[in-house]
């Protein structure tokens, strides 16, 4: 009765390791988790864009830079020309439209000038913003990925810990009990039948008056005559 008791457990724990060893992460966990290595992934392409983008009207605000101070010299040798009393009335009123036009020309220049530094300034900001959201895409990926590695750690050691009490149990069941599970066990996920009341717990069907009398009393291995699981009589309280 006690040996059965025991197989009974062995079962049990067998069940159990089962269900731990078939237990997966939740998939909630690792989809997240590819998700947001996309989105890591394409932050990083997206802030490597900006930095182009960046540089490149860097670029250009020194290209109208540079042409400003072309037209301010041009605009000063001009205006020399102008006050240096050396020219004729007639000239200096070409000098004067020359001035005017360079004049123009050096104000639309830095108009645009300014619109790629305003242009240059959103950039900047864009790619901040970026930045920030990386950042805590990062840390958000870092912490889930830890919970996915304790939840994993967490699995196989409980597995362990049901294959180390297993084994303990295995060493005090007599080996011929032992070979008698296992051949039941190539039948049936759980081999061993507890009775409680009148019904295996195996294929639920009605042990006979007869049969359960004689489990009450019999201390060696009885079956069910219905399944041929081993049958073990413990009422529960
Ligand atoms: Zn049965």
């Amino acid at each position: 009765m006690l040996e059965l008791k025991r197989l009974w457990h062995l079962q049990i724990l067998e069940e159990q390791r089962e269900k731990s060893l078939n237990k997966r992460i939740d998939p909630k966990i690792t989809k997240k988790l590819k998700e947001l290595k996309t989105e890591i992934e394409q932050g990083q392409e997206k802030l490597k864009e900006l930095k182009d983008l960046y540089e490149q009207a860097g670029q250009l605000q020194k290209h109208f830079s540079q042409e400003a101070q072309v037209i301010k010299d041009k605009i000063s040798a001009v205006s020399e020309k102008i006050y240096g009393g050396s020219l004729q009335t007639k000239q200096i009123e070409t000098y004067q439209q020359r001035h005017g036009d360079l004049r123009k020309k050096l104000l639309e220049i830095e108009d645009r000038e300014l619109e790629s530094m305003q242009q240059r300034e959103d950039i900047k900001q864009q790619w901040e913003k970026q930045k920030a959201t990386l950042a805590n895409d990062t840390r958000s990926f870092k912490e889930l990925h830890q919970e996915y590695l304790q939840g994993k750690e967490e699995i196989k050691e409980r597995a362990n810990d049901l294959a180390r009490e297993i084994e303990e149990l295995i060493r005090n069941i007599k080996q011929e009990s032992m070979t008698e599970y296992l051949r039941l066990k190539g039948k049936y996920p759980n081999p061993v039948s507890r009775i409680t009341r009148d019904t295996c717990s195996g294929c639920h069907l009605s042990i006979s008056f007869e049969q359960l009398k004689q489990l009450k009393r019999l201390e060696e291995i009885t079956y069910c005559n219905h399944c041929g699981r081993m049958i073990f009589w413990d009422p529960l309280e």
